[in-house]
């Protein structure tokens, strides 16, 4: 019998939580438990391959850039989601390590691959900036990092007292630059990192070649380009919530155990899945299972084998 390919798109969450410092060591903390649930899949035959998000750790480093400035040149946002793929990599391999031993007896080859990502060069998404990203700053130290750095900035939050942001394009990936040295990994039995952060987002220029920008792919969306890459037999997005819920954080609120891609599209048409948040998960979900006919499932980091098994989670079916 052929293994179940599934691709696991980890939130924020599973590696730093959105509360507190983010410590290394609580980010550590984090990873070993997302390690060991994925060794759990590895151990039950499925083929895993992994992305993740980077949004907290790409914003700890943006601060680095900026407030060292002095003393070395600060990095542009492409070069900083490398070393991000590279940090969460790392620690995604450290862990897993060890957890495979324990779950599997033996050592599995794993591997974080530097991942570009293409996005269309000419599309409304990179455009306009719209999405916000790294520290909330003063009205005078946003209009300083613009002039210095050339940052577009927007007023975010009005009510707050520090409601200044950096924003930049978020343009839909189309093509994943390193597929070939993925697929050839995958033939050869090792479990693939790839695509963090949603990839390093370039665009080709006149001279056909790749040039890195200044924009965030969401992760959710990338998760569905490599699920298709792969031949995925599921797309497997963690958060932190069990279910999709409509009418969320109201009186109303009713969990989704299955939805069909119609019902999904209806329910996001009437506002349930916000942008920004469930609205990429469900409708990259939709894209995944509409173009392959497969299956997806949203569901939090510890139920990941329970909602493989059809448990529980909310289920995004033909
Ligand atoms: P991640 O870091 O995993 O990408 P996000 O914060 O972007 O996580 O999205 C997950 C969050 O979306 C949940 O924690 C929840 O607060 C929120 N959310 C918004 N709409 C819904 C909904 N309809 N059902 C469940 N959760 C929702
Ligand atoms: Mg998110």
């Amino acid at each position: 019998m052929s293994k179940r390919v599934v691709v696991i798109a980890l939130g924020g969450n599973a590696i730093m939580p959105a509360r507190g410092r983010g410590t290394l060591a609580r980010q550590f903390a984090n990873v070993d438990v997302t390690a060991r649930q994925i060794a759990d899949l590895v151990k039950h035959h499925y083929k895993v391959v992994i992305t993740h998000g980077n949004g907290p750790q790409v914003g700890s480093l943006l601060i680095q850039q900026e407030q060292v400035e002095e003393l070395v040149a600060g990095q542009p946002l492409d070069i900083c989601d490398a070393m991000t793929q590279g940090q969460i990599g790392y620690m995604l391999q450290n862990r897993l390590w060890y957890w495979f031993q324990r779950y599997c007896g033996r050592e599995i080859p794993v591997c974080t691959v530097v991942t570009q990502v293409e996005v269309e060069s000419g599309s409304e998404g990179l455009l306009r900036a719209t999405k916000p990203i790294g520290p909330y700053y003063t009205k005078a130290e946003a209009e300083e990092l613009a002039r210095r750095r050339g940052y577009v900035i927007k007023e975010v939050a009005a009510h707050a007292a520090r409601g200044w942001r950096r924003v930049v394009a978020s343009p839909r990936p189309v093509a994943i630059v390193e597929s070939q040295a993925i697929m050839q990994l995958l033939d050869n039995h090792v479990v693939v990192i790839a695509c963090g952060g949603g990839g390093i987002p370039v665009v080709r220029d006149e001279r056909g070649m790749l040039r890195g920008v200044e924009a965030v792919v969401d992760k959710d969306w990338t998760a569905c380009v490599l699920a298709r890459l792969v031949d995925a037999d599921y797309l497997l997005i963690l958060t932190d919530v069990e279910k999709v819920a409509l009418n969320w954080g109201t009186e109303e609120e009713k969990a989704i155990n299955r939805m069909t891609v119609r019902e999904a599209r209806r329910y996001w048409r009437a506002g349930h899945f916000p942008e920004g948040s469930m609205g990429p998960k469900v409708m990259a979900a939709v894209e995944f299972v509409e173009t392959t006919g497969q299956a997806a499932v949203i569901t939090s980091l510890g139920r990941a084998r329970k909602a493989l098994r059809g448990e529980t989670g909310t289920w995004i079916v033909p």
